[in-house]
């Protein structure tokens, strides 16, 4: 998690940035509250929870006559941890059961990072000892397949694909029978994420679900959600949940904002945990979510 921290670093965490100048003022004042909610609302963290941050910590303030810039830092700690860990489970149901493999579905829009994802979850599910086989479902993008089996040689993972334009329901049930008969302890497939119409998404991606789960049940629906695109994105995000009994996010490209809080606002908005944050386009650039050690990166 110190990667997640020099990550967020990089990009120079918008609140850690503002709150260290504000902070090393001596009055804490109504000023300074307008512009710690002005803070945390340009770093994404969205409107309900900031106003709900701020009215906290304002009255704990008041209660216990902080005044100190370091002591109101650590008040900010505590309801941001509060916050982002807000006793969701992370955990990631990716063990085989008597039932067969773990059957993990990745699902969001084209251009989030999906088959990216998908790639470097088979290398975290490796590295902690699984067997994995991938399916290649997204099967309207032409290039997604080829890339996604450049990820499988990368790894060391068989990757199951179709013929071009394929049904994904079809490919997706091969994948999983072919992760049966390698008793395999986890199937991951990616998912065409053309935001045609609502209704076509939830066809396609409803099928893919019955049709798996003739064979095996679905264990997990990860939504792939860009980190850059901040309150848009979760707009999309509505759709799919909608749609589909999404089980976690994968927030990726956070190595590319400055905007962490927006961790907060989708999980607030959906009521759904993020589980992995991606951090780069390499390998090992995927993480589970650890709350305490996004928090220290935001602050910075
Ligand atoms: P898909 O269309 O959703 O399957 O998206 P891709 O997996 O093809 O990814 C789109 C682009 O985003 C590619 O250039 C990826 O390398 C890049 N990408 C994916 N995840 C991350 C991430 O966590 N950080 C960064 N910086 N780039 C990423």
């Amino acid at each position: 998690m110190i990667r997640l921290r020099s990550r967020l670093a990089r990009s120079e965490s918008v609140l850690g940035r503002g709150l260290f100048a504000l902070l090393s003022r001596e009055r804490l004042d109504d000023a300074t509250w307008q512009e710690i909610e002005d803070l945390l609302l340009t770093a994404d963290v969205g409107v309900a929870a900031t106003t709900e941050l701020v009215e906290r910590l304002r009255t704990e303030a008041k209660v216990m006559g902080v005044r100190s810039p370091d002591d109101v830092r650590a008040m900010l700690r505590r309801s941001l941890l509060d916050t982002v860990d807000a006793g969701l489970d992370r955990s990631l149901a990716t063990t085989r059961t008597a039932a067969g493999p773990a059957v993990v579905l990745v699902v969001g829009v084209n251009g989030t990072g999906k088959t990216t994802t998908v790639g470097k979850l088979a290398r975290l599910l490796v590295a902690d000892g699984r067997s994995v086989v991938l399916g290649a479902a997204d099967t309207f993008r032409a290039a997604a397949a080829d890339q996604l089996e450049t990820w499988g040689r990368r790894v060391g993972v068989p990757v199951v694909r179709g013929a071009e334009r394929a049904d994904p329901a079809s490919v997706a049930f091969d994948a999983v029978r072919v992760a049966i008969e390698q008793e395999a302890d986890v199937v991951v497939i990616d998912t065409a994420g053309r935001l045609h119409t609502k209704t076509g998404l939830m066809d396609e991606l409803g099928k893919v679900k019955r049709v798996v789960e003739r064979r095996c049940p679905v264990s997990e629906v990860l939504l792939v959600l860009d980190a850059t695109t901040g309150q848009n994105g979760l707009t999309q995000a509505r759709v799919f949940t909608d749609v589909v009994a999404v089980t976690g996010v994968v927030l990726t490209k956070l190595d590319g904002t400055a905007k962490g809080g927006i961790v907060i606002s989708v999980q607030r908005e959906l009521g759904i945990p993020v589980k992995l944050v991606g951090l780069g386009e390499g390998p090992d650039d995927l993480a589970p979510f650890d709350p305490a050690a996004f928090v220290d990166a935001l602050l910075g």
